[in-house]
């Protein structure tokens, strides 16, 4: 997919045009795919690297598309952003997740506190376009409200671009989606403007290492150190890190080692259907 979109842009101009033409319809039928909610949310586990125990899950949007099939994000996602259709779309998103995590907490709740073991938890994306729109607190405020999902466990995935605008707004956002008691993870941590500063200034509950890091775990001494580091300060300042794109076990045992504790990746799980994730929760708790 990504060299489809190259293609579209730095091609000769029969092919430009074509990308408009494409672009342009894409956008059209995102329109109508929106104002029909007809997208599907994939929901990818993220483990107790020690244990496996399912500790969450990270709501990942497709678009099942008629003549595409299932359309991924990265097709689709920075032409809503452009469009602000991201905004009805991801208050789709926030409340899809939220309302089919507060069943799958509702059935798993009691063998998971009989265990010892937290509520399940949710973890949502949140682009920077969405984030910037005056009506977002306020939607996550609707939607905890209308989901009745304990604001604990919702997670709300930011990228290191939201934080970097260090302006007011965002300040008093992330300070009133605190006091709500939803929790804030850094995205992708490592391949923007990283600084572990964020983590000082904005109430940041959860930090996520973006898999370029973990994929040179096992290769390269001074990624592992990176990693460690980025992990035991963390850790230090009670911040808790999940790593990505876990997809072998010497990676797995690795961050297990240096005291990462959790983790994602197609190892354990690709992005599951609500079924699936369904029956995973079911099996998970009963174990
Ligand atoms: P992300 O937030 O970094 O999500 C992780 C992506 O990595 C997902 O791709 C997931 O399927 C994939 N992945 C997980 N484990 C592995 C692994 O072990 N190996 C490899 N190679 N890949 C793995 P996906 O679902 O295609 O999503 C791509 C991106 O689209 C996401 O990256 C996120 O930035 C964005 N996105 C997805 N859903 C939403 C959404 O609802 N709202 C917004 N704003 N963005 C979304
Ligand atoms: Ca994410
Ligand atoms: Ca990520
Ligand atoms: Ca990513």
């Amino acid at each position: 997919a990504k060299a489809a979109g190259k293609r579209q842009w730095c091609g000769y101009q029969p092919q430009l045009q074509a990308g408009l033409v494409e672009r342009h319809e894409l956008n059209e039928s995102l329109d109508t795919a929106i104002a029909e909610s007809a997208f599907a949310l994939y929901y990818q586990p993220i483990v107790d690297l020690l244990t496996g125990d399912l500790v969450a899950f990270e709501a990942l949007v497709r678009w099942p598309h008629e003549r595409r099939g299932m359309v991924l994000p990265e097709e689709f996602i920075s032409l809503a952003e452009e469009s602000g259709q991201i905004v009805p779309l991801g208050a789709w998103v926030l409340e899809r997740a939220a309302t089919e995590a507060t069943a799958w907490q509702r059935m798993s709740g009691e063998l998971r506190e009989a265990a010892g073991r937290r509520p399940l938890r949710v973890s949502v994306n949140v682009s920077a376009r969405q984030f910037r729109d005056a009506g977002f607190v306020d939607t996550v405020r609707k939607t905890v409200e209308t989901s009745g999902i304990a604001p604990e466990s919702l997670i709300l995935e930011l990228t290191e671009s939201v934080l970097m605008r260090r302006d007011e707004r965002v300040r008093t956002d992330m300070q009133t989606l605190g006091d709500l008691g939803v929790r804030i993870a850094i995205d992708d941590f490592g391949t923007g403007y990283s600084s572990l500063s964020y983590l000082r200034e904005f109430p940041i509950s959860v930090l996520k290492i973006d898999k370029s890091f973990i994929d040179g775990l096992g290769l390269s001494q001074q990624q592992y150190a990176l990693v460690e580091g980025i992990t035991r300060i963390a850790d230090t300042l009670g911040v808790q890190v999940i790593a990505e794109g876990i997809e072998n076990v010497d990676q797995r045992h690795l961050l297990a080692a240096m005291g990462c504790p959790l983790g994602q990746g197609y190892l354990f799980a690709r992005p599951l259907t609500a079924d699936q994730a369904g029956a995973l929760v079911q099996q998970d708790a009963e174990r």
